[in-house]
């Protein structure tokens, strides 16, 4: 019998991807969104069933409905300038939401879950590349809501033997290389995204947040990785926690870093147009340097990227909104 994985999120934009490599794993993947910022076009590769992480009736419908063998949690706002202005919003979201689904886990003998977290749970890192053992300081409400998060799966495990997996994400970034799914975030803060819609005339330029970061062209580092490989790494992680059943945690990046310059280079190339810059002051709270060391998930995961090289990323994120997205499917 095909297993049932509750996908919450699964509308979103990692999550839908998500659903698509758990269907290609021979799984039934049954989204859960409140399409907030989901989009029902996304959920295509199982039920979809509409819902909030906070509605705990509804949860408990749907885990009576389908008993799934283990829950991937994407469900979450993730907009850090947002998470300062409106802390409440991600602490009622992101943590009591998890609680409930904890809760309503725990109510249906559901014993496995698979969390959305992210490198910006360490803050500012004091060493690169980043492994799993660096301190973790958040500086934003939305990194220390998803740290909380991996505290609270850490006690449901040792009290209720609820086993986890926390993946910690670096930058997700690239679309489905099929073309069927990608990122369709509104409002749109992410570079990549805003980058190409620049190359495409859709914008006036790009601004590049500080010029003046002690790195080689004086532009922030990120490790993008790409969603197609962050997918595979959740099928990864639902197979090892049924093969040991320990709870771990793994950041997920490639290990190698790229400039915001060579971003917008690699936009250039591949788009053929000229990129319009503006040079701009840093964003608050931008580290300038996040590149994960993801020995542990090669060697516990057996996880090689595969579509994370820079071309791939941005060719297959432009391919993806020069079609327009989901607004030109
Ligand atoms: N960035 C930029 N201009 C923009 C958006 C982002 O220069 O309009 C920079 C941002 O400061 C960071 C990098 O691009 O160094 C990646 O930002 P993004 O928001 O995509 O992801 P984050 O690293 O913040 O999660």
């Amino acid at each position: 019998m095909k297993s049932t994985i509750l996908v919450t999120g699964g509308a979103g934009y990692i999550g839908s991807h998500t659903c698509k490599a758990l269907r290609d794993s021979d799984c039934l993947p049954v989204a859960y969104d409140n399409l907030v910022y989901g989009h029902r076009e996304a959920a295509q590769w199982g039920p979809l069933e509409y819902g909030d992480i906070l509605d705990h009736a509804r949860l408990d419908q749907v885990f009576r409905l389908y008993q799934p063998e283990a829950v991937i949690h994407f469900a979450a706002y993730a907009y850090v300038g947002e998470s300062v202005v409106d802390p409440g919003k991600y602490y009622q979201n992101n943590v009591a939401g998890t609680i409930n689904l904890l809760e309503s886990m725990r109510r249906h003998g559901c014993r496995m879950i698979i969390f959305s977290s992210t490198c910006a749970s360490f803050g500012l890192p004091k060493m690169i590349p980043i492994g799993e053992t660096a301190e973790q300081n958040p500086i934003n409400p939305y990194g220390r809501s998803k740290l909380m998060i991996e505290q609270i799966l850490k006690d449901y495990d040792g009290a209720y033997g609820i086993r986890h997996i926390a993946l910690r994400y670096f930058n997700a970034a690239g679309a489905d290389p099929e073309g069927v799914v990608g990122e369709d975030h509104e409002p749109e803060t992410h570079l990549i995204p805003l980058v190409i819609d620049a190359a495409l005339g859709r914008r006036e330029c790009i601004e590049i947040f500080g010029t003046d970061y002690p790195t080689p062209d004086g532009t922030a580092i990120r490790d993008y990785v790409h969603v197609t490989d962050l997918a595979d790494a959740h099928v990864r992680a639902v197979d090892k926690l049924r093969r040991d059943g320990s709870s771990d945690q793994f950041n997920l990046g490639t290990g190698t870093g790229t400039s915001v310059r060579q971003i917008i280079q690699s936009v250039e190339t591949i788009s053929r147009c000229t990129v319009p810059v503006r040079e701009g002051h840093r964003r608050p709270g931008d580290p300038p340097e996040l590149v994960a060391d993801p020995r542990k998930a090669l060697q516990f995961l057996d996880w090689r990227p595969r579509f994370s090289e820079l071309e791939t990323i941005v060719g297959t994120a432009f391919r993806w909104h020069e079609g327009g997205g989901f607004r030109g499917a």
